[in-house]
């Protein structure tokens, strides 16, 4: 008995020695019940999720406090992304983060908008140091918002280690998180693996609910070499939200097969999700499978030790079984019976193979040259040999698979041929969704554009100018009752590159809500009254077009 208590505080110094996590340290952010919206490292799009997020009951404007105390590092204001962002770095050697805010608590919002002022930029990337802004625990830092790439109200909180910003999942710091229910299982896949570890769409597995804790699958009848991946989710107490799941554990034969979980990880490792999901199989039915073996390129620290999660069957009788769990410890398990034998299950015929005509050998690098364009692909770019559709024609230039993740920039040039006013590169996807693309023209006359992006390229041209409708107020109105100024600016072709506010002469701070076309003023005292005002409004769009305006409003 002693030795086993010894045993454990001497593993838990280790731990704790290892990770220098003090539990309780930080306090929850908001003075409501914590409820998740998003776990730590769950699967987005092009990224693993990087924090918690917490519920704001549905709207904007909650106390968000200052989880220790420490100092502010970093603020971030960006039209996109985090949006309005606090960094603070604590004495303890992490760093909180809070996103999504509508503002900031006085202090620090005043210090930030000389900044913007002095810029004239509502856009802004601001490091600090330590005795400029410092703040105490559970100090009100901020009000809640949406703002950035937020589509609902919410608080995006982040822990990283202050040295090299590597993300940490915040419940390794206890904050209280009602979660009794064990993960979700939706479905089971198991994959035929090939000699070079190649595998095709996945057969799904038929699952048998046995109790809450527990699922069995039919006898799967397979030889050779196999992988399993899952589908599911984590509900906890107070929400429905399906949630992303903690950890992954597989065992064959009771012998430990593959291990993850997300305790931690680097943002550079963020775009590697592409080698976590089964990627394919996402593109063609927006299901992320996670896969329980390690792909080729999947070099994730998230492993707890070298196992591939590659099966070979020997025996008989065998048996896989699946442990989901999230941090709490409440699990579940699923159990895969395997018996020797020719593979019983119809493996589904990879469907929308794309025709190809080049293949690409990712050892090396590649320079197509056109008349009109040119493509240099670097080695590496994907994970494996694989087969591209590239097609010259006269007026684009078509690089196409819709099926393989990119993780470096192919390079394109591609010839302005017309060049009139307006033109711009702009590319359209496998599933012909249209976009800008973000590209320079240089001295020879090309637009070059280094993306990770596939699909057809041409020129297009906006010649339409930027619309600007005043939102609240019409030229010549009173405004002395009125709080704010409202724009509503929209570009429907290359879309906004710039804009810029004057009244009376001087430029004011505008803030650009791009997910409501809107430009919002309140006044405030970098507005000197003049009883009749001047305001003058300049929008550019990406390739040039200007619009401006001028109006003129009388305000007490
Ligand atoms: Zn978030």
């Amino acid at each position: 008995m002693k030795k086993k208590s010894l045993l454990f505080l001497f593993l838990s110094l280790y731990l704790n020695s290892q990770t220098n996590i003090q539990e309780n340290y930080f306090s929850n952010p908001l003075d409501i019940e914590l409820i998740l919206n998003g776990n730590f490292g769950e699967p987005r799009p092009s990224h693993f999720h990087s924090g918690l997020d917490f519920k704001t009951k549905f709207k904007e404007g909650l106390n968000v406090y200052s989880s220790a105390e420490g100092y502010v590092s970093r603020i971030s204001i960006k039209h996109g992304g985090f949006g309005k962002a606090l960094y603070i770095s604590h004495p303890n050697g992490y760093t909180t983060v809070y996103a999504h805010l509508k503002n900031f608590n006085e202090e620090i919002e005043s210090y930030i908008k000389k900044l913007q002022y002095k810029k004239q930029s509502y856009q802004i990337e601001h490091y600090l140091k330590e005795n400029i802004l410092k703040v105490k625990k559970n100090k009100i830092i901020g009000k809640s918002g949406n703002t950035g790439s937020s589509f609902g109200p919410h608080l995006h909180f982040e822990i990283r280690k202050t040295l090299n910003q590597k993300a940490l999942n915040p419940k390794l710091f206890n904050f209280e998180i009602k979660d009794s229910r064990r993960p979700n299982i939706s479905s089971v896949f198991v994959y035929k693996i090939d000699s070079l570890n190649n595998f095709k769409t996945p057969a799904k597995l038929k699952l048998e609910k046995i109790n809450d804790s527990l699922y069995i699958s039919d006898t799967l009848k397979a030889k050779g070499k196999i992988g399993f991946g899952i589908t599911g989710f984590d509900r906890q107490d107070l929400a429905l939200n399906k949630n992303g799941i903690y950890s992954y554990t597989a065992f064959y034969n009771n012998k430990k097969n593959i291990e993850f979980k997300f305790d931690e990880f680097f943002f550079q490792e963020s775009s590697k999700i592409k080698t976590l999901i089964d990627y394919n199989y996402y593109i063609k039915n927006k299901v992320r499978i996670i896969k329980l073996f390690k792909d080729k390129g999947n070099d994730l620290s998230i492993y707890s030790q070298n196992h591939s999660g590659y099966i070979d069957i020997k025996d008989i009788k065998s048996e896989y079984m699946i442990q989901v769990s999230d941090i709490l410890g409440n699990k579940t398990k699923i159990k895969i019976p395997i018996l020797k034998e020719s593979f019983e299950l119809k493996f589904p015929i990879d469907k929308n193979i794309i025709s190809s005509n080049k293949k690409i050998n990712n050892n090396l690098n590649y320079d197509f040259n056109f008349e009109n364009s040119r493509i240099q692909i670097p080695k590496n770019t994907f994970l494996n040999d694989i087969n591209l559709n590239i097609q010259p024609y006269k007026d684009s230039i078509k690089i196409e698979n819709p099926y393989v993740p990119l993780f470096k920039n192919i390079k394109i040039n591609f010839l302005n041929k017309r060049n009139t006013k307006g033109d711009y590169l702009a590319y359209k996807n496998f599933d012909g969704v249209e976009s800008f693309a973000s590209s320079k023209l240089d001295d020879k006359n090309f637009f070059i554009v280094k993306t990770k992006s596939l699909g057809t390229y041409y020129i297009k041209s906006d010649s339409i100018s930027p619309l600007i409708k005043a939102y609240n107020f019409k030229n010549g109105d009173w405004m002395s009752k009125k709080e704010f100024l409202k724009f509503k600016i929209l570009d429907k072709e290359s879309g906004i590159k710039s804009y810029e506010v004057k009244i009376n002469g001087k430029w004011i701070l505008f803030e650009y809500e791009y997910k409501k076309d809107e430009l919002f003023y309140k006044f405030d005292s970098y507005f000197t009254n003049k009883k009749e005002n001047k305001i003058e409004i300049t929008v550019e769009d990406m390739v040039g077009n200007k619009t401006k305006k001028s109006y003129t409003f009388f305000k007490n």
